[in-house]
């Protein structure tokens, strides 16, 4: 068995799983601009995030805004310093270390998660737990690599308290890091991995049902929403699923 064969079997798609183009046509463009940034890069790679109207929160189906309080210039190692330094929000007060994002800082490929888990926590790198095996699994069906034209970040940098979902404020505090993430990197697809992702990103407090199999729009760059590693360990039966919104991402690539 080769290691692309194990891949495909480790994701229930082997060898039942056949890439279909029909659903390419049932793309839908949305094009919602809720989170209004104004991105500028410059030669030096610095980026000016103006967040015009604040990061939207969601909760309880209510959109609160929250003026960010972080500097809207920034560049790699001055964004990096900027998490290092965050004590935005009581979630730095638990955890040991931020975990900002890894990858290729100039990656074609987002994937975005939710936030720490025990493991990131403690090695301070995205998804290196069961959940981020996963996640390189999934990375390999559709032959991409960490770190090769991928960037892996979440929506808040540290650990939330047994591994909760972070709260509205918490995501508040948070995004503008992201958002100035995605500036520098200009990825020219996102994946949201989860439901907590996919509303951050997109202004929205919808369930992850309704998002997926939609190609959204997050200020310009195609966003596609599949199931998280972690949901998908414990449900592995929407492995095919999760393989459909993979090749609805391939698919938006390959026509970009
Ligand atoms: N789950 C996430 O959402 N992010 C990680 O980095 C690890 C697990």
């Amino acid at each position: 068995m080769d290691r692309r064969e194990a891949v495909l079997r480790e994701l229930n798609l082997y060898p039942l799983w056949v890439r279909r183009t029909e659903h390419v046509a049932e793309v839908v463009p949305v094009v919602e601009q809720v989170v209004e940034a104004v991105v500028s890069t410059t030669s030096e790679k610095r980026v000016t995030v103006q967040v015009r109207s604040p990061s939207p929160v969601v909760e309880e189906g209510k959109i609160e805004r929250e003026q960010s309080k972080v500097s809207v210039e920034s560049s790699w190692p001055e964004l990096k310093q900027e998490v290092r330094n965050c004590t935005e929000c009581k979630l730095r007060a638990g955890c040991t270390q931020t975990v900002f994002g890894v990858g290729d800082e100039k990656a074609d490929w987002l994937f975005v998660g939710e936030g720490p888990g025990a493991d990131e926590d403690a090695q301070g790198e995205p998804f290196v737990g069961k959940a981020g095996q996963l996640l390189d699994n999934m990375l390999l069906a559709i032959k991409l690599k960490r770190g090769s034209k991928v960037y892996i970040a979440n929506i808040v940098k540290c650990r939330p308290p047994a591994n909760r979902a972070p709260e509205a404020g918490e995501i508040a505090s948070c995004l503008p890091y992201l958002q100035k993430q995605i500036a520098l990197i200009q990825p020219k697809i996102i994946v949201a991995l989860g439901k907590t992702a996919a509303n951050a990103l997109l202004g929205k407090n919808s369930t992850l049902g309704s998002l997926r199999g939609t190609l959204h729009d997050y200020q310009g760059t195609p966003l596609i929403v599949t199931y998280h590693p972690a949901y998908l360990l414990r449900s592995p039966s929407e492995k095919a699923k999760a393989w459909q919104d993979l090749c609805l991402a391939t698919d938006a690539m390959q026509k970009l």
